[in-house]
């Protein structure tokens, strides 16, 4: 048997996706799509060769788009087989995929306007949204920690990685010609101290394992710091009758802010404010997270149990229509809004911003990643005048970034997760990581463990 490496490979942190073929079946575990700045289009194009329909089935780990943002790829070209995740990751995924088409069309008739212009002939988007209404019925929901037959003579077994909802580890009882092997992968891997979410749960054997290295290099500083300077945030722009204006992505870091505020309200560290989830996306999002209240760790219950959730319904305010998030131009602070997009490149975030950036009392919260050359970027680095929708805007607002919010392990929570298996001996593969940080993790593993990790290249074949 053998496991090609089409993804997240070479120093990449995107597109992950691994092959596993044997005599009798090939099984696709992720086909996430490539993202950033430098990715060249082609690199998500299917390869004349991939064939999907001949695949037996796709697992997927998680509903990020980095790890299912090709599936309607696939159904584009023939794919019906079955795609096996956890019904949670279901939900999202599907919220997700509907997104990425939409914005797939978007970019397509932004390329097209650009050909014409050059005389050259129009191009096809990636897919279309057609290609992800399928997806729903080729989906087949997993239990975490039970077995399930996925293809002929493949076993997998799905944990709890504790990196986003839903979110899994999935582990591959494969045999062939007589011979049984362990294959694990970790998908994306979450810091232990994430809220809401149950912490990892390790495997303990394995033949092969792929482990995720986005932190490989550096230990996150302490949760309790972020929620510490979150909390001084939030006062300060109460006290100046500020609006709180947070760009985010629609699931994980909205959920996490509003768990934050939920609990600084009904603990009364803050007299309650009106809250806006001021994305359709998020708030579709949102309602996943209580649809599936199985997978919340026991502090989030414990809160629930002393009303959280229940005490929100007074100061939270979905607002999914275009009208409606009109009319929070005009409201007076304190109030705090997550809107999209998360790096203020698109949507609803930026009529915010440009309402409100100008005005000394506005605070914006930069809670994730700001890409180069984003808007979020440049207020990150303390430009006083920006253009957004073609005005210049000066902005006097405060800006504050809080990096501490980070969906993915530290290197210690790494080794933490690998350790049970380390009695194994696998063969360890590092993946999901840009080269320093893998290197880095390799030589951990090698000084605690004495095993020597390699960092595949992207179209790796690793031989089971
Ligand atoms: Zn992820």
């Amino acid at each position: 048997m053998e496991i090609k490496v089409l993804g997240a490979a070479g120093g990449e942190v995107t597109g992950s996706c691994y092959l596993v073929s044997t005599g009798q079946a090939r099984v696709l575990i992720d086909v996430g799509m490539f993202q950033g700045s430098n990715t060249s289009e082609s690199k998500n194009r299917l390869s004349p060769s991939a064939k999907p329909s001949s695949l037996d089935a796709v697992l997927l780990t998680h509903a990020h788009l980095d790890h299912v943002g090709r599936i309607p790829l696939l159904i584009k070209h023939g794919f019906r087989q079955p795609i096996f995740a956890t019904d949670a990751t279901i939900d999202l995924a599907e919220i997700i995929l509907r997104d990425s088409a939409r914005l797939q069309v978007q970019d397509l008739e932004r390329q097209n306007r650009k050909r014409r212009e050059r005389g050259q002939a129009p191009t096809d988007a990636l897919y279309q949204p057609e290609h992800v209404e399928p997806f729903r019925g080729l989906a087949r929901p997993v239990e975490f920690n039970q077995p399930i037959t996925v293809a002929p003579g493949i076993t997998a077994r799905w944990r709890e990685a504790g990196h986003m909802f839903g979110s899994a580890s999935i582990e591959l009882q494969v045999e062939e010609a007589g011979r049984r092997k362990v294959i694990v992968f970790s998908g994306d891997l979450g810091p232990t101290s994430m809220p809401i979410l149950r912490p990892f749960e390790p495997f303990d054997k394995a033949d092969v394992v792929f482990l995720e290295s986005t932190y490989g290099d550096r230990d996150h500083r302490p949760y309790e710091d972020t929620v510490r300077e979150f909390t001084r945030i939030v006062t300060e722009a109460v006290a100046s009758q500020g609006k709180i204006l947070v760009p985010t992505f629609a699931v994980g870091r909205s959920q996490q802010i509003l768990y934050h505020l939920g609990i600084m309200f009904l603990q009364k560290q803050i007299q309650p404010f009106p809250v806006y989830l001021d994305s359709p996306m998020a708030i579709e999002a949102t309602k996943v997270y209580v649809k599936h209240p199985d997978l919340f760790d026991d502090e989030m219950k414990s809160w629930q149990s002393r009303g959280l959730g229940r005490s929100s319904k007074g100061y939270f305010h979905p607002t999914a229509t275009a009208a409606e998030s009109m009319r929070l131009n005009d409201i007076p602070g304190p109030c705090l809004i997550l809107a999209g997009a998360g790096m203020c490149n698109a949507g609803r975030i930026l009529h915010h911003l440009r309402h409100n950036l100008s005005k000394p009392n506005t605070h914006v919260l930069i809670v994730g990643y700001q890409g180069t050359g984003t808007l979020g970027r440049r207020l990150v680095d303390g430009q006083k005048l920006v253009s957004i929708h073609q005005r210049r805007l000066s902005v006097k607002a405060k800006v504050h970034t809080l990096n501490g919010f980070s969906g993915h392990a530290g290197q210690s929570e790494l080794a933490q997760w690998f350790e049970p298996l380390a009695a194994s001996k696998p063969q360890v593969y590092l993946t999901h990581g840009e080269d320093g940080p893998r290197t880095a993790l390799a030589q951990v593993l090698q000084k605690r463990f004495k095993i020597a990790a390699r960092l595949p290249r992207h179209g790796e074949i690793v031989q089971v």
